[in-house]
């Protein structure tokens, strides 16, 4: 047996009982129902349409002025626009999100969503019904949403800035240090009055010499030039002369070795040489070449000074106190033998 299905009916005495019922029912459905026919002009609203925006029941007159009216000014223009597509058909849905006045001032958001259910003969719309839905809560959450996103985005965007900023003060920080490294590393390896290496650099210097040697067996001769006489200098034309003479005498030795020597002051007018890749001859050529250069130079117009120098070459299995006692012992000699002279000694003379 074929089972019908249930049907609701109602019995209604008037038409003020039928409107109830269906208001109530619209009112469980959504807040708010509209109504417009285009030949009375007028708009029908629910009592749950003026309950939603917190009026009394009734209170604005039926027609389209009154949605005008509570319409927020900045969605206004995007509302009309979109009534009017859809009345002429250009869009096939009316659903709309906008802002209606309530009666306290405030605004609430809805969505209006609409169907056509007249047309005249010509197609011309002639009845629409609508419906208000209160979208407030989630749309408020929602677009504060977006404003924190915004807000985190440009946040963000500041952030890379200042983390741009702040790596390039970093790189230049980091460059003045490095600057500021070498400027101190140059000072605590020079000497203050020659401006040519000092003792420490010297030192460092020979030791890295002194491997090379020793890895890959190259020669490697060392010299160290003594002014004569220089008390005399001082004691002649004063302190201050002495210091000119000395620096006259740096910057003359440095111009007259080659690019790879390594020239230092030892201390007082005492100067030390490396010369890599050289073994005991070359070594005591230059040293001669120097010496001799050194005699003719006039530091001042006819002011010459001499010097003696003490010469040695490394050998294998050298420690640099040995190398550094050959050429004192050098020098000595040379001290003793006249001055103005260069005297070499080799590692097994002393052996
Ligand atoms: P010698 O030929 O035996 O080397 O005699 P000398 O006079 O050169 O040697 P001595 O060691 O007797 O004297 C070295 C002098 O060098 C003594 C010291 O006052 C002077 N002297 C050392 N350092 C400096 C300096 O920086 N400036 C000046 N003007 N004099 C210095
Ligand atoms: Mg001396
Ligand atoms: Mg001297």
């Amino acid at each position: 047996m074929e089972q019908r299905k249930p049907v609701i009916t109602y019995t209604h005495t008037s038409l003020e009982a039928a409107d109830a019922t269906l208001n109530n029912l619209l009112d469980l459905i959504v807040e708010g129902t509209w109504d417009w026919s285009r030949s009375s002009g007028e708009v029908k609203r629910s009592p749950g349409w003026y309950r939603m925006l917190g009026f009394e029941v009734g209170v604005f007159r039926e027609d389209v002025f009154t949605w005008e009216n509570l319409i927020h000014p900045d969605d206004y223009q995007r509302v009309m626009q979109n009534f009017e597509q859809f009345t002429s058909g250009q869009i096939d849905n009316y659903s709309i999100d906008y802002r209606c006045k309530k009666c306290d001032g405030n605004y609430l958001w809805i969505t209006d969503n609409a169907q056509i259910i007249e047309r005249d003969p010509n197609g011309v719309v002639t009845r629409i019904i609508g419906a208000h839905l209160d979208i407030h809560e989630r749309k408020t959450a929602q677009l504060e949403l977006f404003e924190q996103n915004r807000l985190l985005r440009a946040d963000n965007v500041t952030l890379e800035k200042l983390i741009t900023q702040k790596a390039r003060e970093l790189e230049i920080r980091n460059r003045e240090l490095q600057q500021k490294v070498l400027e101190i590393e140059l000072i605590s390896n020079t000497d203050p009055l020659t401006q040519v290496p000092n003792r420490k650099k010297f030192e460092e210097e020979l030791l890295n010499e002194k491997c090379r040697s020793d890895r890959y067996g190259h020669e490697l001769s060392v010299a160290m030039l003594d002014i004569d006489h220089f008390k005399n200098i001082n004691d002649t034309f004063g302190h201050e002369t002495g210091d000119r003479v000395l620096k006259k005498l740096a910057a003359f030795v440095t111009e007259n070795i080659r690019e790879i020597d390594f020239f230092a002051r030892w201390g007082g007018e005492e100067f030390v040489l490396i010369f890599p890749d050289v073994g005991l001859e070359g070594a005591v050529s230059c040293a001669q070449k120097l010496r001799q250069l050194i005699a003719e130079h006039e530091l001042y117009p006819g002011f010459k000074i001499t010097c003696s120098f003490g010469v040695t070459a490394y050998h294998s299995g050298d420690s640099l106190d040995d190398l550094f006692s050959r050429i004192d012992n050098a020098l000595y000699v040379a001290k003793n033998s006249g001055r103005d002279q260069v005297v070499e000694l080799r590692a097994k003379a002393l052996t």
